[in-house]
């Protein structure tokens, strides 16, 4: 059994085949489909053409983080990832939009029409703290049962330690607690902004910075992507960013930078109820990686309920996702 992160799923009303070990056979499929886990995918993406052409052109990048880019120009489309979700046993699939500050309004309002299209599609928000009218947008966000927002700071072109963001997430907490949730606040971790962009080095979300926010809000819930760091030094990742209650980890992209020994080592540090299934696309799909993931848990000596945990049911409970 997958514990809490199993629930009942409808079934379809079906004729029963004749013969008893037909009928066997069916009840069998039946019983299994009642009792798999929830599966969710906690990091989605739903890009431009325009984005994917740009990382197309930084094959340094594209080699290192090893992103299936061609792949990704057949995914750009939400439909796509529904129907890809349906196909593959992904219940729910969460978008992590970002824009600039005049763009955050309109980014959030399109994000928010593809789940009302697409019943496999869960989308966070975002924020900046630059846009104007950020008090209404965050109450509009979480009226509207979004559970979160999503910072990429480097492309968002912020300080994550400004006082122009202490004050936007002063307002997030303050109207969280107004409409009664706390919020998740998903945080991109890309280390090589500056080196492959050419961000400006404040801008980078470093380890250290998350921990700063992390140890000073305790009533927002914070979500790194990317198991805390991609690309980032281990070592000082390990020193900078230590678990807490409010803190989770996704897995996102790591698997394929870290070595499996640190991989796991973040696996067992930070423990099974902190760390979400999450793949990256359209750069990666659940099918392969939930494999990968799926080795690298047994490595950590996980439970079999412990992974299915990580799989969707850490997702259900850390965003309150109903199916
Ligand atoms: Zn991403």
């Amino acid at each position: 059994m997958g514990g809490v992160s199993t629930i009942l799923r409808s079934q379809t009303i079906m004729l029963l085949p004749s013969g008893l070990c037909a009928q066997l056979e069916f009840f069998s499929k039946i019983v299994r489909r009642f009792d798999m886990p929830i599966h969710v995918d906690s990091h989605c993406h739903i890009f431009t053409q325009r984005i994917v052409r740009d990382m197309k052109m930084r094959p340094k990048l594209v080699h290192e983080l090893k992103l299936n880019v061609d792949r990704a120009f057949d995914r750009l489309e939400p439909r796509v990832l529904h129907e890809y979700a349906e196909e593959h046993d992904i219940d729910l699939c969460l978008l992590l939009p970002t824009a600039r500050s005049d763009k955050v309004i309109e980014e959030n309002r399109r994000f928010i029409g593809f789940t009302r299209k697409y019943s496999r599609l869960r989308t966070l928000a975002t924020l900046h703290p630059l846009m104007s009218n950020a008090e209404e947008e965050i109450r509009f966000v979480l009226d509207s049962g979004v559970p979160g927002f999503k910072f990429s700071s480097f492309s968002q072109k912020f300080d994550i330690c400004s006082p122009e963001f202490a004050f936007l997430l002063e307002k997030v907490e303050r109207i969280g607690n107004i409409c009664k949730t706390s919020p998740v606040l998903v945080f991109d971790t890309f280390d090589k902004g500056v080196e492959f962009f050419g961000a400006d080095p404040e801008h980078i979300t470093s380890p250290k910075k998350l921990s700063i926010l992390v140890q000073s809000h305790p009533g927002l819930r914070f979500l790194a992507a990317h198991m805390g760091g991609l690309m980032h030094d281990f070592d000082r990742m390990r020193r900078d960013l230590a678990p807490a209650s409010n803190l989770f980890l996704d897995t996102s992209n790591a698997a394929h930078t870290l070595t499996e020994d640190q991989f796991t080592e973040l696996l067992r540090s930070f423990g099974a109820h902190h760390v979400l299934f999450g793949t990256d696309w359209p750069w990666f799909d659940a099918t392969s990686e939930r494999v990968r993931i799926g080795g690298l848990m047994r490595k950590a000596d996980y439970s079999q309920d412990e992974q299915d945990s990580v799989l969707g049911g850490n997702a259900l409970r850390l965003f309150g996702f109903e199916l």
